[in-house]
């Protein structure tokens, strides 16, 4: 029988490269829906060589569009974001990969773990934003969560066989980003085009930026206590800008576990659609010369603050992490868009965490005010910058 799999947001960085895992391994895995926010020709071309059950576009403006070009194959076309919770959560599915980018990754994650599926996780935003309502419910519903992120996906395999054994640290290894070598001052001027070009990782636009920020490694952090039950202080974050080792896992005897590999992602996509078992793959093997390469820093968190404030964010608790996040995806909303500088990503961070009033024990329906209430005050804050 083969595995099905919906990939939510399958025109992504993500969602491509798990369609040709899916193509690379045609006896396992099928298509069985596709969904994407705006990008209807990219899903059109993907539905036409797929062919599966289902696709959703997110955006109902371009319901019509998709529908009429796919008139003439078997695929149930649908629109709008209640659709793409309903066809992850359809009975044939067996794994969904939560491709998606940002904070609408939630919903559709939250309706596919309470019918127990299989949960490849690449939208890390679930996890920083309600980490523990998404793991009291896949306990409750029986769901497996897979990490595909590399660094977790690192972790992971270095647990497999630890069942009975703690976990006293995680080494989360960062390539540091584009700016890994800049002053405080140089900061102060990154244009967009330097900021969108990551040394290691081909990825989409959001991630990118918060690749430069360092944003994406303090949400890396959060996802590592909520998968592996740590403690914000037990990930120590390690600058590797030659990313080969993807993360490390320090024992109770003093035991360090590490996975390695060349940078792609479809290796941690391939092993969260395989697991338990490994697939062959023909893609670069690591050399001595890689490995003679290494070298290994202590993040600059005066640098680079965002890393911090998402320490005080989750060791604080509640909603301060998708008090963080909402202004997060705003803040480089804006930046992608050129209306602010690039260090003004941490500035407006930093005041909706000050601004935005805490809640100790979220419901599901909190984090949701919250992130609509941060999301206006953030855009408020943009626009008193501006005018200013
Ligand atoms: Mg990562």
């Amino acid at each position: 029988m083969k595995r099905q799999i919906a990939i939510l947001g399958s025109t992504g960085s993500i969602g491509t490269q798990a369609l040709e895992v899916i193509n690379e391994n045609p006896d396992l895995f099928e298509a069985y829906t596709l969904t994407a926010n705006n990008n209807a020709d990219l899903l059109i071309e993907q539905a036409k060589k797929f062919v599966p059950d289902s696709v959703v576009i997110a955006n109902e403006t371009l319901y019509e569009k998709v529908k009429d070009a796919l008139k003439e194959y078997p695929v149930k076309v649908y629109a709008g974001c209640d659709a793409i919770a309903q066809v992850a959560e359809s009975d044939p599915v067996d794994t969904v990969i939560t491709a998606m980018m940002g904070y609408s990754g939630l919903y559709p994650t939250i309706r596919a773990i309470k019918r127990g599926k299989r949960i490849a996780l690449a939208n890390k935003e679930t996890l920083v934003v309600a980490g523990e309502l998404i793991n009291s419910l896949a306990a409750e519903y029986g769901s497996e969560i897979i990490p595909v992120d590399s660094e977790h996906s690192a972790i992971f395999q270095c647990l497999a066989g630890e069942e009975y054994n703690k976990i006293d640290k995680i080494f989360l290894t960062a390539s540091g980003g584009p700016f890994l070598r800049y002053t405080k001052a140089e900061l102060q001027n990154v244009t967009k085009a330097a900021a969108l070009k990551h040394p290691k990782w081909n990825m989409g636009a959001k991630i990118t930026i918060d690749s430069a920020t360092m944003m994406n490694k303090g949400f890396e952090m959060i996802e590592a206590k909520w998968l592996f039950g740590v403690k914000p202080d037990d990930v120590k974050v390690v600058i590797h800008p030659q990313s080969i080792i993807h993360s490390m896992v320090e024992f109770e005897d003093g035991a360090v576990k590490a996975q390695l590999g060349i940078p792609d992602m479809k290796l941690p996509i391939a092993y969260a659609l395989s697991y338990p078992v490994r697939l062959h793959s023909d893609r670069r093997r690591l050399t001595i010369e890689d490995f003679a390469t290494m070298s290994f820093e202590n993040p600059d968190i005066d640098k680079f603050p965002l890393l911090g404030y998402a320490y005080d964010a989750i060791r604080c608790g509640g909603n301060k992490p998708c008090i963080m996040n909402a202004a997060n995806e705003v803040a480089v909303a804006a930046f992608l868009q050129d209306k602010i500088k690039f260090t003004d990503i941490e500035k407006l961070v930093y005041k909706a965490l000050e601004q935005a009033g805490h809640i100790t024990s979220p419901s599901y329906e909190d984090y949701v005010a919250t992130d609509a209430e941060v999301r206006k005050s953030t855009e408020e804050n943009i626009l008193k910058s501006i005018s200013r």
